[in-house]
């Protein structure tokens, strides 16, 4: 069962190495919005997730965000963000809106990458997809209610993954060994 297993994994947006992506060959990152750069609650962008996308920017790769939520919600959460391109309603897990991503800017999947914070749509969406996948650690512990069924699962994934030594959550965040 290793479908779901992320390649990678911060504990935070800001530790995303980018110089690395960018040896990888990655064009693309696709970015989830909610508790991955925006805390629940926000009701704009914040200095870290502005400067976070701008630094991504400048080091030659596109970030896009992603989100299942609607432009409405996007635009309120992330106001005074930074231009970046921004894809809502994406149906997550679904993989179309990044293949169709990529097709539009000619890419292939090995040169993208996804980074959220929840497996059962931004890691699992990613895999199906066939970009490299970056699981983010939350950026706050609050989430909405309707979240809390998508925990509940992710956690029997995680704890097997755990028994198998694939993963270690004893810093706070789901570390890939
Ligand atoms: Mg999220």
């Amino acid at each position: 069962m290793t479908l779901l297993l992320p390649e990678q994994s911060v504990r935070s947006f800001d530790d995303v190495d980018l110089k690395a992506l960018k040896k990888k060959g990655i064009k693309v990152l696709f970015v989830d919005i909610d508790n991955t750069i925006s805390a629940y609650g926000d009701t704009a962008c914040s200095k870290r997730a502005a400067s976070f996308l701008i630094r991504v920017k400048s080091e030659g790769i596109e970030p896009v965000l992603l989100t299942n939520n609607t432009k409405k919600h996007a635009d309120r959460v992330l106001r005074n963000r930074p231009d970046v391109k921004m894809l809502t309603f994406c149906l997550k897990p679904l993989p179309f809106a990044l293949r169709r991503y990529l097709a539009y800017r000619k890419l292939k999947p090995h040169q993208a990458a996804a980074l959220g914070d929840q497996l059962f749509t931004d890691m699992l969406g990613g895999k199906l997809a066939g970009v490299h996948t970056i699981l983010c650690g939350k950026v706050s512990k609050e989430e909405r209610k309707d979240t809390a069924v998508m925990r509940f699962m992710e956690n029997i994934v995680y704890t097997r993954y755990e028994r198998q030594g694939k993963i270690d959550r004893r810093d706070g965040y789901v570390r890939i060994l």
